[in-house]
């Protein structure tokens, strides 16, 4: 088959190249960012160098990181670099633990953005031929906003939708032909079981072929589930608004996840000294924004923790390979000395037959301890077989084999745990 690529002189470009545009882009940024916002000139000068300083990328070691803190002291536009006149769009995280954060763009900066979700999403596979449904929220979240600047830009149908009134996604989606679908993971699935309430055949009915997934955490079994449930290739998508939004990191047919290092500089760092580490070990990632005006980021910790190679692809682009995001530090949990990360759970309760894709995590605290247990439905046939304490058993035992810990399953009635159209939330505390 003919590889097709969006830019094919950058996503094919040599490691050597690569690196010296990194480096050039390195030092600009440096410069500009040292004399353009009194918070980069301040914490730069207290390293005691000067954007001179930076010779190699290497030198990026010198500079100090970012953090989510920094970005919450100096809310909402302390940590723009240019005239607040230059911006022309303003996104924001939902902040449902502190003060949002803010993701302003000037017009080369929404420029880039769509250019990078086009790479991003004609790599998925999506072409002009394509009508996309995008069910990401509007409104401040970058996430829609991405998704249907990249596929327009490919000049794809956008169709609006947003997330939400989910029986209309359904009749929209068979209306109007979608063959393509931009929402969570999870919410893909809740669409799947309201089409089938409606007497649909998910795989059959439709005309969906490509699936444009992120905002969550979901595991390679989930993955399996979409893709067999709704007959489609099933793609991730990884962003952040600290960076830019969606289109920094998304997958290739071959289901690589390319990293658009020519604009994110990509560093994986020990998360409890800060360590810079070679690529090939797991870390937390952190991203500098190479070419971005309004809100360069340098060297931000993002607290995902995954790994990143340096391999030619199969697809034969050459950007490096980020694996999927193992975890982030911040949804980590210790349980009687373990380690556990709520994706861990839920690839073993994938193995289980006869399982549903809605579970719950109950952290429960006693004192200074925590405990775990899970919610579970099972899918309506299993429930009807009954004997679910042998289902419950078997969930319990593919967890301890993965964990090596034992937490207790209780399955529930189907269609208990409540369906989110955005981000679920798989861990609740009582
Ligand atoms: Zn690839």
């Amino acid at each position: 088959m003919q590889q097709e690529y969006w830019d094919h002189k950058s996503e094919t470009i040599s490691l050597h190249e690569l690196k010296e545009l990194q480096c050039k882009r390195l030092q600009k940024l440096v410069k500009y960012a040292y004399t353009t916002n009194t918070f980069y000139h301040k914490k730069i000068s207290e390293k005691k160098i000067k954007p001179e300083s930076i010779k190699t990328l290497k030198d990026i070691e010198k500079l100090p990181f970012l953090t989510k803190q920094d970005l919450r002291s100096y809310y909402p536009f302390g940590l723009v670099c240019t005239p607040l006149d230059d911006i022309i769009e303003v996104h924001a995280s939902s902040g449902t633990t502190g003060k949002p954060v803010v993701g302003p763009y000037t017009r080369n900066d929404v420029d880039l953005w769509g250019e990078m979700m086009a790479r991003s999403l004609f790599a998925n596979g999506l072409r002009k031929n394509d009508i996309l449904q995008n069910a990401y929220g509007y409104g401040l979240f970058t996430g829609a906003h991405g998704f249907e600047k990249g596929a327009q830009k490919i000049g794809a149908m956008v169709i609006t939708i947003g997330s939400g009134n989910t029986e209309r996604q359904v009749d929209i989606m068979r209306d109007f032909g979608s063959t393509a679908l931009a929402c969570t993971p999870s919410y893909s699935l809740h669409i799947a079981e309201v089409a089938e309430e409606k007497g649909f055949n998910p795989s059959k009915d439709f005309k969906l072929r490509l699936g444009a997934f992120g905002a969550e955490s979901w595991s390679e079994e989930m993955r399996k589930n979409i893709e067999e449930r709704w007959g489609i290739a099933a793609h991730e998508h990884y962003g952040l608004t600290e960076i830019i939004g969606p289109g920094i990191v998304s997958e290739c047919e071959y289901k690589k996840l390319h990293i658009n290092a020519d604009h994110f500089y990509p560093e994986l760092i020990d998360p409890k000294t800060g360590e810079v580490l070679e690529f090939g070990n797991d870390g937390e990632l952190v991203f500098t924004t190479l070419t971005k005006e309004a809100f360069p980021a340098i060297r931000f910790r993002t607290k995902d923790l995954a790994s990143i190679t340096e391999e030619t692809c199969e697809c034969g682009r050459t950007l490096p390979i980020q694996s999927r995001i193992k975890g982030r530090s911040d949804d980590m949990m210790k349980i009687k000395g373990v380690i556990v990360f709520p994706s861990q759970i839920e690839s073993a309760l994938m193995q289980v037959p006869g399982v549903s894709d809605n579970y719950q995590i109950v952290k429960t605290k006693q004192g200074d301890i925590y405990s775990l247990s899970v919610e579970i439905e099972p899918s309506d046939s299993r429930y009807k077989e009954g004997h679910l304490d042998d289902f419950e058993k078997k969930a319990e035992s593919e967890i301890y084999r993965i964990l090596n810990l034992h937490v207790p399953v209780h399955s529930i009635p189907p269609k208990t745990i409540p369906r989110s159209t955005g981000k679920a939330k798989r861990v609740i505390e009582r």
